[in-house]
């Protein structure tokens, strides 16, 4: 077997020129938690690994007119702990501190929690609540992907063949928003979610709900937001039986996976108990 080459492109349009020259046959690996398992186990054989260790300027987080930009190759560790992060959106800079443990934090990067699309994942889920995007560079054009449609299946992005994840874009929550990061774990304190639940509401002065958004991850294969459940809050008053009401519905209508950190049927029980906290906890805050 021939041994793997490793590449260290010092720019992304470097990386991206070496993906198209390798076609299918390279892999780009950027904190490598992820990468060197599936090496490990044997579900990948690239011929080359194109590293983005030596590629400068994108471990950043900058709180710009339109919002909040973390550059791809930033750790985990480093969002979490960030006071730009924690003054920007507290809820934000929880969800990264409660990603496996500090050493997992310490290694792995926002573009590859985010490129892996590993349905057990927590960022997804919060940064779908909070509209993110992100930023991806190609070979001919650069462009915008809401992580919305980011997310198309179990380990499978939007992301071209030949692109790069480059920056997250976080949009600005209004002064009146409150937001909410709960994560549920079977297993162990530090494992993966089995339910991730990612809450934005917004309220007017008589603390009625003027827009929530409610993402549901771990517990399907790409993090989902229920649109009629949602709609029940605008224009209400966050009352207990109207977050009841929402919980219900997004485990009436979401459709969860069993594995080993749940069934399906367990899952669903698990959505209902923490969409209720989650809106519990953004009601609370206004
Ligand atoms: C023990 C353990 C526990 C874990 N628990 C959790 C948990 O509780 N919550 C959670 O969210 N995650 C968890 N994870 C997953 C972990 O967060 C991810 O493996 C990690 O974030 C991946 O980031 P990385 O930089 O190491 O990516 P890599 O392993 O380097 O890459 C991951 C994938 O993304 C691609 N990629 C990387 N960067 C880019 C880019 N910029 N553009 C395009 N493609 C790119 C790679 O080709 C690869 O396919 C856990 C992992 C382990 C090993």
């Amino acid at each position: 077997m021939n041994p793997i080459k490793f590449l260290e492109p010092t720019n992304f349009t470097e990386a991206i020129s070496l993906l198209d020259q390798h076609a299918d046959d390279a892999k780009i690996i950027a904190g490598g938690v992820s990468v060197t398992l599936m090496l490990q186990q044997k579900l990948i054989a690239p011929s080359a690994l194109i590293s983005l260790g030596h590629i400068s300027n994108y471990a950043f987080i900058r709180h710009e007119k339109d919002g909040l930009h973390i550059g791809a190759l930033t750790k985990l560790r480093d969002i979490e702990r960030s006071d730009v992060v924690k003054k920007f959106c507290p809820a934000l800079a929880y969800t990264f501190s409660v990603v496996a443990n500090v050493r997992v934090r310490n290694q792995a990067t926002i573009g590859g929690n985010l490129s892996a699309a590993d349905y057990a994942a927590d960022p997804p889920a919060m940064l779908t609540a909070l509209d993110a995007r992100v930023q991806v560079q190609g070979a001919e054009k650069n462009r915008e992907i809401h992580l919305s449609e980011f997310f198309l299946g179990f380990y499978t992005t939007a992301l071209e063949p030949n692109e790069i994840l480059t920056e997250v874009i976080i949009p600005t929550l209004p002064s009146s928003a409150s937001a909410a990061y709960h994560k549920y774990t079977s297993i162990s304190a530090e494992g993966r979610p089995c339910v991730a639940v990612g809450a934005v509401a917004d309220f007017d002065n008589d603390r009625k709900c003027s827009d929530l958004r409610i993402a549901v991850g771990a517990a399907v294969e790409t993090p989902q937001r229920v649109r009629d459940a949602e709609t029940l809050a605008h224009g209400s008053t966050l009352t207990d039986e109207l977050v009841a009401a929402i919980a219900d519905e997004y485990s009436l209508r979401l459709d969860p996976l069993t594995d080993v950190r749940g069934s399906a049927w367990y899952r669903k029980e698990m959505i209902r108990v923490f969409v209720k906290r989650a809106l519990e906890e953004v009601r609370c805050d206004r």
